[in-house]
């Protein structure tokens, strides 16, 4: 028998005229660098209508691509609510991508329009003439004088544009089916991947960043998303706002600890989202320069695994919880959030918080280990991670559903190797592509990164394999010392005696000025085992 319900429109084209109207008087504040310009949620509605007549204009028809090169703030909040809601499929390109995997992700997605800011002119311009289908550039924040289009491209300014537009627009009835955004994975083997999100799946996943037991992001809450709107859609945070009327802070292009800090001294977020890397800068930039920072209810974390010592120190020094987050861009992102079950507490419940987190409803996992069988959810047996669920990805664009390397039956793998608890909480203890296998057996890069990032002389701690004649592999730990402080190989060893087991206790140790890092902030393995192959870890 079929229900007699309604479907409803799980658009964002419903999204924007609910955020704008229902939450009218919701923010959207950019910082500038020394202040912030603001735009009420009623006032986005406007916005995105003008962006989409210009859109329209330009030639935009159907499910066009059009991509953005820009920073987190009110001219991409537009860019998100009008983009998909018109019927076309925004394309967040990500600006910290190599210059060739920039150029491949814009001609696969076959990106017609590109929304550029204008600090990163320079930087789009050196590709712009490898991109085939783009026709039209429009400079936002900035001098599109400064842009030399290649011929055949048209180079707008952005205010110019939309200052000739009306301010309202017939968003069409879109099917929830189809694609509303996409965003590459970074790629870090082959071409990135591209995956197309849905207006269903986008809008069921904001449902559950807002989720009591999720992020909890409430009408009540002003979100300082520092995760880019490039980088796995700002983690839903965008879209997840336009649906409660959480305000949005957004920090543009001042990204370095201490504009972060006048940020939060300046707007008093109540929340905020950021991979690890970000938190350890901003906490090193407090220690130095201390500030009330107390108004941010919780902040989430993830991304790359949150190291418990970091977690300790927002909490104990400065009374602010940091929620561990899993996720990955295949996964829109939110996999699953570390609150721990209201029966634990104390030293139970920071075990709980130290994991990667508790999966929803909607998100199904289940662990394979190496011979192909499944493994029980017994928080000891190890096996990697799959998982499916109505905004999880089926395939990339252009893939096919049946590629073995990241799908299985139906399931997306992860490529994250951990065990689950009977209570379904997920601990990861690598990448299966970072995993540590000396002896036959497995050491966790993770675990010994944390460990050693426990010591307090140490800011980040990367470990990889490195080849080993006796063992297969054995782990080398590249440090950061703190600024100001001092510590040996020696004296980290003693350290970690009593936190791993013997036979992991690393014996190649270097000290360097910074862990390489990825386009989206993460610490870049690869490169360190380039940079060991080359000598220059040495
Ligand atoms: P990329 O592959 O470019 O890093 P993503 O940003 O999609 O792309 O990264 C997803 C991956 O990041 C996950 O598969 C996992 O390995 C890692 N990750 C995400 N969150 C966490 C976390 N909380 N702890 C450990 N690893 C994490």
């Amino acid at each position: 028998m079929l229900s007699t319900m309604q479907d409803g429109h799980l658009s964002i084209g419903t999204l924007l005229r609910h955020g704008s109207t229902v939450h009218a008087e919701s923010e959207i504040v950019t910082w500038t660098g020394s202040g912030s310009r603001r735009e009420t949620f009623a006032d986005l509605g406007k916005h995105a209508a003008k962006l989409a007549n210009a859109l329209r204009g330009l030639g935009i028809t159907g499910d066009q691509r059009v991509g953005t090169f820009m920073w987190n703030n009110a001219e991409h909040m537009a860019a998100y609510a009008a983009i998909p809601a018109m019927g076309a499929v925004l394309h967040t390109l990500n600006i910290r991508l190599f210059p060739e995997q920039l150029v491949f992700v814009a001609n696969h997605a076959e990106d017609q329009v590109i929304l550029v800011d204008g600090t990163l002119v320079p930087l789009l311009a050196k590709q712009l003439p490898e991109m085939k289908t783009v026709r039209h550039v429009i400079v936002a924040n900035g001098d599109p004088a400064t842009l030399q289009a290649p011929d055949g491209v048209e180079v707008h300014s952005y205010d110019e544009l939309l200052s000739r537009q009306a301010d309202t627009f017939d968003w069409p009835d879109v099917d929830e089916r189809s694609a509303a955004a996409m965003c590459y994975t970074s790629g870090t083997t082959g071409d990135p991947k591209g995956v197309a999100y849905s207006h269903r799946s986008i809008w069921l996943h904001s449902m559950q960043v807002c989720m009591t037991d999720s992020m909890r992001l409430a009408e009540s809450d002003k979100a300082l998303a520092i995760v880019p709107m490039f980088h796995a859609m700002s983690w839903g945070l965008p879209y997840a706002a336009l649906m409660i009327g959480a305000s949005l802070v957004m920090p543009d292009r001042f990204l370095q600890p201490e504009p972060i800090a006048q940020v939060l001294a300046t707007e008093k977020p109540t929340f905020a989202a950021a991979v690890p890397t970000i938190w350890q800068g901003l906490l090193q930039y407090l220690d130095a320069n201390p500030q009330d920072i107390s108004h941010l209810r919780e902040v989430v974390v993830g991304g790359s695994a949150a190291p418990p010592s970091l977690m300790h120190a927002f909490e104990e020094r400065y009374g602010v919880p940091i929620l561990h987050a899993w996720g990955m861009t295949e996964t829109s992102p939110l996999g699953s959030v570390a609150r721990p079950p209201k029966a634990a507490t104390g030293e139970e419940a920071w075990r709980y918080r130290y994991t990667q987190g508790r999966f929803p409803a909607n998100v199904s996992a289940r662990l394979i280990g190496d011979s192909g069988e499944e493994m029980p959810w017994d928080n000891e047996a190890v096996g990697e991670l799959e998982v499916q669920g109505p905004w999880i990805a089926a395939s990339y664009y252009g893939g096919s559903q049946v590629d073995p390397e990241k799908f299985h039956d139906g399931w997306l793998r992860t490529g994250d190797v951990g065990k689950i608890s009977p209570d379904g909480f997920l601990t990861l203890t690598d990448r299966s592509k970072d995993v540590i296998k000396s002896g036959g057996e497995w050491i966790s890069s993770v675990d010994l990164e944390n460990a050693v990032m426990g010591h307090p002389a140490v800011a980040e701690a990367a470990v990889i394999g490195v080849p080993d004649e006796k063992w297969d592999e054995r782990p080398l730990v590249a440090v950061v010392v703190r600024e100001g402080q001092q510590v040996t190989a020696v004296e980290l060893r003693e350290f970690l005696a009593d936190k791993v087991a013997k036979w992991q206790l690393p014996e190649h140790w270097t000290f360097i000025e910074e862990v390489p890092k990825t386009s989206v902030g993460k610490f870049d393995k690869k490169r360190l085992r380039a940079m060991n192959s080359d000598g220059s870890l040495d």
